[in-house]
């Protein structure tokens, strides 16, 4: 029987792989009896995982995909991107105030690479466990290589942190030191003068390739903050989403900005592009009223992570801006945009795509 174009061109795409897709899936993601978490009533290997949600708690999910020459490049440590394409969607969930329950992954591979999948599956097995969330499912193709993760997460009925929430009165504020990846991303593009020492480099492209999820800060900030978004495009856009959905302005003071170490030698104007507008950040920014002030800062010291109050929420009257930028008394005019896949930036952007390839 003549084979049909589909199948011939199914055939074509498989041939490359060496290793079958279920003996692929049964050696890297199927965990042996006794390894890693085990959450899931039906886990990894039924057509679907079942999980159970525990009474009187609600399910957060979130999807984010890595697509190669898009979000990193063909050249970063496979256990690096692994960690990196569970980290994104763990944010997600901590930006939520929500505990990490398990995850899918669909992954779309060019070809076999065992060096590479052994890498990108410890790299991201071993954040799993990390964070206690078990790999339940998910799908396996040819292709050009891209990562898909969705994540599931709980959180007490009510108790959900939202983008939405925040109250004229509330404090501002971040975590960690935002700004690192984008600092490691230009050292890339050559773009930086004085250019990067090398610790310096080493330093931020760990924090641009491996971004610790602030998955503890996201529970610890359940019924304390009262809005929360995660880092992804910039502090100033994703912030801008707080500020549109809870209907309310900021004013944020540039000199209460954190610095590394790294950006502290970096001359102002590059400390301000990274810090607003860097992207890859995963950080949290949020929102609490100004009598809880001293827990937000013993939550920090808590978990060993600086907690920065970067500004103040507002009131919002008709026309006037959403955001007030402010060096010391001085108001500072807002050049940043944040990143858009699908916008162009004008050539007068100072901020080319954050964690694009070059
Ligand atoms: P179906 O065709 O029924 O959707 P598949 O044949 O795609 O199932 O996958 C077989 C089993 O392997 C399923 O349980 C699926 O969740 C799991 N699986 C497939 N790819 C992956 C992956 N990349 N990581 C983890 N589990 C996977
Ligand atoms: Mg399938």
């Amino acid at each position: 029987m003549a084979t049909s174009r589909a199948q011939t061109a199914a055939q074509a795409t498989i041939q490359p792989m060496s290793l079958g897709e279920f003996d692929l899936i049964a050696k890297y993601f199927v965990r042996p009896a006794g390894q890693g978490p085990r959450r899931a009533v039906v886990g990894n290997g039924d057509d679907c995982a079942v999980l159970a949600p525990a009474a009187g708690m609600q399910l957060a999910v979130s999807t984010d995909a890595l697509v190669e020459g898009r979000h990193f490049l063909s050249t970063v440590d496979p256990a690096r991107l692994g960690h990196k394409a569970l980290a994104v969607n763990l944010s997600d969930l901590a930006a939520c105030g929500a505990r990490p329950l398990g995850f899918t992954l669909a992954l779309t591979l060019p070809r076999v690479d065992e060096a590479w999948l052994a890498g990108f599956a410890r790299g991201l097995l071993d954040l799993a466990d990390e964070h206690d969330c078990e790999l339940v499912g998910g799908d396996t193709t040819a292709g050009p290589l891209a990562i898909g993760v969705t994540v599931l997460g709980e959180v007490p009925v009510g108790g959900v942190l939202l983008r939405s929430g925040a109250r004229p009165g509330d404090e501002l504020w971040v975590s960690g030191h935002p700004g690192e990846a984008r600092l490691a991303l230009e050292a890339f593009r050559g773009t930086l003068h004085p250019s990067l020492p090398a610790e310096a480099f080493d330093a931020t492209r760990l924090a641009m390739e491996c971004p610790q999820p602030r998955v503890a800060l996201g529970l610890g900030l359940r019924g304390l903050a009262t809005a929360a978004i995660d880092v992804s495009d910039g502090l100033l856009g994703d912030l801008g989403h707080i500020l549109r959905r809870s209907g309310v302005s900021a004013d944020v003071f540039a000199d209460a900005l954190p610095l590394s170490r790294w950006l502290a030698a970096r001359p102002r104007h590059e400390q301000l592009d990274c810090i607003l507008a860097g992207g890859d950040d995963y950080e949290l920014v949020f929102t609490a009223p100004p009598e809880r002030h001293a827990e937000v800062l013993a939550l920090g010291a808590q978990l060993g992570l600086v907690l920065s109050r970067i500004g103040s929420v507002g009131h919002r009257d008709g026309s006037a801006p959403r955001l007030r930028l402010w060096e010391g008394a001085a108001p500072l005019a807002n050049r940043w945009v944040s990143f858009d896949h699908f916008r162009q930036p004008s050539p007068s952007t100072p901020a080319p795509n954050p964690g694009e390839a070059p």
